[in-house]
């Protein structure tokens, strides 16, 4: 509540003005599952309760609502984690006539504002900003941890020459200096893990020492007494596997320090990326993130390269929420659509009420969403979601309190225009 209260004080001190937006829409694209509420006026059709407002903040800024903001109830059929339930609360804000600094100066703000509310002191502003690309290099995590270093350093220059097959063949060798001597049974733990993650091994640095040349070891800042361990794979795997590696130990070597609170923002982000399975080209975020200043085509079979104008805030590792600056160009936004595969046709079905809007002349803008419930447990120092949320649902999807959801009578199922089909129970619930 408390907390709840500064942010809304800080929104209202800055200007913005609480709109209300459905929550029975058509699906809005956010990259989960849709929840479906059949409509008896209207059997056999559903709306979508909605994954977030972000096309209706957006048609309020083309409307003429420059500052909104809203504490809005999100639905996203997910499965559920220690900061994900189905239902969740957000910040939301759009602002018109702005640039990035413009929004991520109100949020930094009103995160500042709910410290202050609750009596802690708030973190340093401006928050330091961390391009994806670094992110995932040396934390190997689009939400790093920097409460401790041991960052992820690069080897694949250095092994390029080197005898081990293992490493010159690899397209990326990376590796983390441990800051103690490791053991070969906890080497073997950590590798069962490395191998749980996806790495197909984990070398230490002595074990492969015999293969590497004096120029290629001291080339390594591996210092006495701490122990090198490496990945060499495909750069994902690496960056994954290096990344949870050095989480776990930051956790079990104790490096963590739990007096800091480090906020950060990941910048830079592509605009787009490929599903592994279909090669579709599809959008990073959601499909109404503009692309990088200035850029306003591409290639649209090959888009890889496209960075967007997209931020994500992240507290001790912990992805609080993310906006953007929007598309305002009609002609760009039929673009991101067409690389995303979506015919003129299509994107004219599913989002014409969004293109036509843009076609009348939209500002400038963007906006930004900060779950409330990731942000309240964090400051009450609570690992999991559930522990701050009243009448929570359990990971298998339900109210152990009420015992929903439950099924329904077949009259009901009927007037709505809907059949139950028999399913076999999932091993979860
Ligand atoms: N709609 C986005 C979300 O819910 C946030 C934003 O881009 O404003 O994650």
């Amino acid at each position: 509540h408390t907390a709840v209260a500064g942010i809304r004080r800080a929104m209202d001190e800055q200007g913005f003005v609480d709109v209300w937006t459905p929550a029975m829409t058509r699906g809005t694209p956010e990259g989960a599952r849709d929840f479906l509420v059949p409509v008896r006026l209207q059997p056999g059709k559903f709306f979508a309760l909605a994954q977030s407002p972000q096309l209706f903040k957006q048609l309020c800024m083309i409307g003429g609502v420059d500052r909104y903001y809203q504490i809005a109830t999100c639905w996203r059929d997910e499965d559920l984690r220690a900061d994900r339930q189905f239902e969740f609360r957000q910040l939301d804000l759009e602002m018109a006539f702005v640039e990035a600094r413009d929004e991520l100066d109100v949020m930094e703000v009103a995160v500042c504002a709910a410290f202050e509310a609750v009596g802690r002191r708030p973190p340093p502003r401006p928050f330091p900003h961390i391009p994806f690309d670094e992110a995932m290099a040396k934390y190997g995590s689009d939400k790093p941890d920097l409460r401790f270093g041991m960052e992820i350093q690069d080897a694949t220059a250095i092994t390029r020459g080197s005898e081990f097959g293992v490493f010159k063949n690899a397209p990326c060798v990376r590796y983390l200096a441990v800051p103690k001597a490791i053991s070969r049974s906890e080497h073997q733990r950590l590798e069962e893990l490395a191998k749980e993650w996806g790495a197909k091994g984990l070398a230490m640095l002595s074990q492969v020492s015999k293969f590497l040349s004096e120029a290629e070891l001291s080339a390594f800042a591996v210092p006495e007494g701490s122990t090198g361990l490496f990945v060499a794979d495909e750069e994902p795997v690496v960056a994954k596997v290096l990344g949870l590696l050095r989480l776990h130990l930051g956790r079990e070597l104790d490096l963590i320090d739990h007096e800091k609170d480090v906020f950060n923002w990941v910048v830079d982000f592509p605009l787009f990326e490929q599903d592994e399975e279909t090669k579709q080209w599809t959008f990073t975020h959601h499909p109404f993130t503009a692309p990088a200043p200035g850029v306003e085509s591409w290639d649209e079979s090959a888009p890889g390269d496209v960075r967007g104008q997209h931020y994500d805030l992240v507290w001790n590792g912990w992805e609080l929420g993310s906006g953007s600056i929007r598309i305002h160009d009609v002609e760009v936004q039929q673009r991101v659509f067409r690389t995303m595969g979506l015919s003129d046709v299509e994107a004219q079905s599913k989002f014409g009420f969004l293109l036509d809007a843009l076609a009348m002349g939209a500002p400038p803008h963007g906006g930004f969403a900060m779950g409330i419930e990731r942000f309240v447990a964090q400051l009450a120092g609570e690992p999991d979601i559930r522990q701050i949320v009243a009448f929570p649902k359990v990971s298998s999807g339900s109210d152990p309190l009420t015992g929903a959801p439950t099924p329904m009578p077949d009259e009901v199922l009927r007037e709505l225009g809907v059949k139950a089909l028999p399913q076999e129970p999932s091993s979860r619930a």
